[in-house]
């Protein structure tokens, strides 16, 4: 029998590709943004482009199929690569603030210009609808405009010395090196809100997108490194490394990083978390968010319905913000759900590059999975389906990773019983019924998790104990708000096994300067503080 080398494979895999037509709706989006798909991509960039190792697949959700082959880097690239970025850190860190600003002001013009194709490029990659990948993409625009103000105000402080002829400053200066590991669901808006904080505050940022997003990785770098080399910025301080698990690990391991921003799962941050702290680097993790929303008996469930099924159906439940708990006073329960469930029922799902299409597919078909899972387990625990629970079965949704929107009524109220305290990255909604609302503040905290929530409410009392010591523990409270949908202007992140990282607005830009305390004696003495005296 004959046998093939992994040489020989990859050869005729590499023939058939080259031979292989895209679909016009995949290549017109690709060509717009200079992607040559018929080839494999070099899948990293540390001022100039390679890859020479392991391959992967970006592969269309909506259609399954293969948009493009990316080479992710040999052990050797990553860490030249590394050493690269290290020295694009030693020389950038001396451009003065306000031009690495207009480095920035640069970069948003660049990004602007190609909003629409790059929020094209969401939905057919990562599978999200039109509307929202481009208001992905309108995120990093808005994360440049801020740090671009930043970059004049990336400001220190004076403080009173209690000796005289003394003045004590803090001063922020760059950090480093910056590694940015995100998922794929904002796969982004996540670096945008890292680059744009890391690059104003003067540091080189590497960013080793997840795997199965890598053409939108390099489509941004492609048009971030094309600015920098413009301005005769170093292109490794914006560098790429698209691959893996392993290439993962190996950035965060580096001593050469000195602040990992880690954007994903628990599971995966609880590892990343440990291992920085072990080599006494920084780190800053963003994770996983288990969502609830209360609706009280005063709420306008005019608003309050809608926002509920964006919060749950939204980026097919695929957002760390997105609603997974719903919690129902008793009185407007039915009301309430029979409303949900005429929006669940008139959902459209379909290609995400449809205007009139509402729910895209999941992200991976292992994703399916885990959603049929959790309905298995729903209705093993005997809970009530209210509305999905399936697959779509019909061409065309079955070639894609399509599951029906789900509202279940859980039997079990138990919040430490896995139905409420997991996160299940799927659409799928488990609501219960309160009687108070300290019952309902107590399910809301009952979980490790605490990104966001959301009361419904016109009662100004109700207002106050939740944003107050003893309401919501999440790092977004939000009230007559939904869940999902953060704006960058605020610190953004969540408490408890979210990982108590904040990025984007509020004081995030200060994790990713290096503070230092001086004093400065412009006295003829030399005295000790606190009074200590040293005779000599
Ligand atoms: P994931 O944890 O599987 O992967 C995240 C990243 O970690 C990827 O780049 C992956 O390649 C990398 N990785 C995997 N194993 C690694 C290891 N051992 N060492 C280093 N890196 C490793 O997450 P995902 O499935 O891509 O994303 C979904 C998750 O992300 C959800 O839990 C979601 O809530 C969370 N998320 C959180 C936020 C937030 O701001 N809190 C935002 C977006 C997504």
């Amino acid at each position: 029998m004959l046998t093939l080398s992994r040489n020989s494979i990859l050869a005729i895999r590499c023939a058939r590709l080259a031979r292989r037509h895209l679909s016009s709706r995949a290549s017109t989006i690709l060509s717009a943004l200079d992607i040559l798909s018929s080839k494999e991509q070099p899948g990293v960039y540390d001022g100039e482009w390679k890859g020479t190792g392991e391959i992967f697949e970006s592969i269309c959700p909506t259609t399954g199929e293969v948009l493009a082959r990316i080479h992710s880097a040999e052990p050797q690239e990553l860490h030249e690569a590394l050493d690269k970025t290290r020295e694009a850190f030693i020389s950038f860190r001396t451009v003065p603030a306000p031009q690495r600003g207009e480095i920035l002001r640069q970069i948003r013009e660049a990004l602007a210009a190609k909003v629409f194709h790059l929020g094209a490029l969401v939905s057919l990659e990562m599978g999200k609808i039109r509307t929202e990948g481009v208001g992905e993409v309108q995120e990093f625009v808005d994360i440049c405009d801020y740090a671009v103000g930043l970059s004049r105000m990336m400001n220190g402080r004076v403080v009173a010395s209690e000796r005289p002829g003394h003045s004590i400053l803090e001063v922020p200066n760059p950090l480093g090196v910056v590694a940015v590991l995100s998922a794929f669901n904002f796969p982004i808006a996540v670096y945008g809100w890292n680059l744009a904080l890391s690059l104003a505050a003067g540091n080189a940022t590497l960013w080793k997108p997840s795997p199965s997003t890598p053409l939108c990785s390099i489509a941004i770098t492609k048009i971030i490194s094309r600015v920098l080399e413009r301005n005769g910025i170093p292109g490794a301080v914006a560098g790429l490394m698209t691959g893996g698990k392993d290439v993962g690990a190996a950035v965060v391991e580096s001593q050469n990083v000195d602040l990992v921003s880690f954007t994903g799962s628990e599971a995966v941050g609880r590892v990343v978390g440990k291992r920085v702290q072990t080599r006494f680097g920084k780190v800053l993790l963003e994770l996983g968010g288990n969502n609830a929303s209360i609706i009280m008996p005063d709420a306008d469930l005019s608003l309050a319905v809608p926002a509920v099924f964006f919060g749950a159906v939204g980026t097919a439940g695929q957002r760390c913000t997105s609603t997974r708990r719903l919690y129902l006073h008793r009185t407007i329960a039915p009301d309430f759900l029979s409303r949900l469930q005429k929006l669940y029922a008139s959902v459209r799902a379909g290609d995400p590059l449809e205007d009139s299409t509402l729910l895209g597919p999941l992200h991976t078909q292992a994703a399916i999975s885990i959603y049929s899972d959790a309905i298995k387990h729903l209705q093993d625990t005997d809970a009530e389906i209210l509305i999905g629970g399936k697959r779509y079965d019909d061409a065309p949704l079955k070639n894609g990773n399509f599951v029906q929107p789900t509202i279940a009524i859980p039997k079990i109220l138990d919040p430490k019983n896995q139905i409420w305290s997991t996160e299940t990255f799927a659409p799928i909604l488990n609501a219960a019924v309160f009687d108070d609302i300290d019952q309902a503040i107590e399910w809301n905290n009952a979980v490790p998790q605490g990104l966001s929530s959301s009361l419904w409410t016109r009662d100004l009392k109700n207002v106050g104990k939740w944003i107050g010591p003893a309401g919501s523990d999440a790092g977004i409270v939000n009230v007559n708000v939904g869940t999902s949908g953060a704006e960058i202007g605020a610190a953004f992140g969540g408490n408890k096994s979210t990982g108590w990282g904040r990025e984007s607005g509020g004081d995030a830009w200060k994790q990713y300067v290096r503070w230092s305390a001086c004093t400065i004696n412009f006295s003829d003495k030399a005295p000790l503080a606190q009074g200590v005296n040293f005779p000599t």
